[in-house]
């Protein structure tokens, strides 16, 4: 297949833009790019993709991705829960786990299809549990052609802990069986379809009502397998007082002394940590996702992005679960990102729309670790990339592409999306998951969950006649 006519945000060395670009695609990878003109001659034999008026870039990693809260879309609205507890284990653990495999399922697919159809190409899954039924997830994902890597649960609360803190059953399992259950996982679907999927071990944070002892363990079963880790860290200011209370001076030394840090893992959120912190996170190599519209809405503190890529650390971009952040659509993040680095920094020079589209793209690849592999759109790289239409009145007209990407585009108006070397969603219409069905189908059990949970205050504060 040979992509022609298009502007092609390469995101190579020189981070060229090429204007009427070319990308042939041969297999699962890039042949070659450059101008259309040059391309076309030598490539005639291929089949030509007409993207005038596109722009082409690498495809988006969200690298913090709750597919099971994709159904509670809109939960904590209504009656609003200040207290995080309150919200936590009154409202949303209720809530999943009176999930039933079929309700995970088509979370799970409501959210990988969103994902998609806003131009994500691979996610960091960071808490999936064993009762949303992980084969069939994991299938749904290969079937759908998207990389993911899932993060399956790895808890230690205690039955006493449990039933103190009002923990619903259905989120709850043993440090046993939790660990045992992501190594069969990994044996089972590690390197599944060409290799888009890996299984991870997504961690419970790290606080009181959690054995820190399961992270040595975890750290030590995921260096011999050579396995990613995910878990939420540094992410509000008792995370710091839980730390001290261990010994350790801030939560990500906490982390590092239990074994965690590394280029292997995923750290979520991240907003409470401090110089020493980002000098230690770099010195790892260990990725911090960041999720700005998720902590706006929850009002956790703005984390200090500018601080972390200064001080070298890799920040990846996230969008973290649907009850506080509603869309799994990361463009419209990208913006938000930068809206409240430049209210942080006070100045307009705060994070600039050429970072955060390397935090989306490049970083995000280097915490899949396939950095190698993804993130650029270059010869000999596997061909992992979306086209935003721009003939729309709120993308024209276009001076600067990489800011009609970050600024101005929505995931609506993602066009084409090719991962793997394989057109997973052209014209808008998704070839590799039936659409409807998914709708239909969450739409039938949204209010069965809710019933069987026994949750109230979901409904609007205004009367609905
Ligand atoms: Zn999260």
């Amino acid at each position: 297949m040979i992509f022609t006519h298009a502007t092609v945000l390469t995101m190579n060395d020189r981070r060229e833009i090429i204007d009427d670009g070319a990308v042939v695609v041969s297999g699962d990878r890039i042949e070659a790019v450059g101008k259309t003109a040059d391309l076309l001659a030598g490539h005639s034999d291929h089949d030509e993709i007409d993207l005038r008026g596109h722009i082409v870039l690498p495809g988006l990693v969200n690298t913090h991705v709750h597919t099971a809260q994709c159904m509670l879309r809109g939960v904590s609205e209504g009656k609003r829960l200040g207290d995080f507890s309150e919200w936590l284990f009154g409202r949303i653990f209720p809530l999943q786990g009176s999930y039933t495999e079929e309700d995970g399922l088509a979370s799970a697919s409501l959210c990988v299809l969103e994902m998609i159809k806003s131009g994500t190409t691979g996610f960091v899954e960071c808490l999936l549990a064993e009762q949303y039924g992980f084969d069939g997830i994991a299938e749904m994902c290969v079937e759908s052609g998207i990389r993911a890597a899932l993060g399956k649960i790895a808890m230690d609360v205690s039955p006493e802990k449990r039933d103190e803190l009002g923990w619903h059953m259905g989120m709850w399992q043993t440090r046993e069986s939790s660990i045992e259950g992501t190594i069969a996982a990994h044996d089972r679907w590690d390197g599944a379809g060409d290799g888009r999927l890996q299984v991870w071990f997504g961690c419970r944070s790290a606080e009181p009502a959690g054995n820190p002892t399961l992270y040595d363990e975890v750290s030590e079963v995921a260096r011999e397998r050579d396995m990613g880790i995910t878990i939420h860290l540094a992410e509000f200011p008792p995370d710091n007082d839980y730390a001290r209370e261990q010994g350790y001076r801030s939560h990500i030394e906490f982390a590092h002394g239990h074994g965690l840090l590394g280029p292997r893992t995923v750290l979520a959120h991240c907003t409470i940590a401090d110089d020493a912190d980002h000098r230690l996170l770099a010195a790892t190599g260990t990725t911090v996702s960041h999720n700005p519209g998720n902590n706006a809405a929850a009002a956790w503190p703005a984390a200090p992005v500018g601080d972390m890529l200064a001080a070298g650390v890799n920040v990846a971009m996230g969008c973290d679960g649907a009850p506080s952040n509603a869309n799994s659509d990361l463009l419209r993040d990208l913006r938000i990102a930068c809206h409240i680095a430049r209210g942080r920094a006070g100045s307009r020079l705060g994070l600039g729309s050429e970072t955060v589209l390397e935090m989306a793209t490049l970083n995000g690849a280097r915490a899949l670790g396939i950095d190698d592999q993804v993130g650029s759109i270059e010869a000999g790289k596997k061909a992992d990339f979306i086209t935003i239409d721009t003939d729309a009145p709120h993308l024209q007209p276009v001076w600067n592409p990489v800011a009609t990407v970050v600024f101005a585009a929505q995931g609506g108006d993602v066009d084409t999306v090719v991962i793997d070397g394989r057109i997973v969603m052209q014209g808008r219409k998704v070839l590799t998951m039936d659409e409807a069905a998914i709708l239909d189908d969450v739409r039938g059990r949204f209010h069965a969950v809710a019933e069987r949970a026994g949750v109230e205050g979901i409904e609007s504060e205004w009367p609905i006649t």
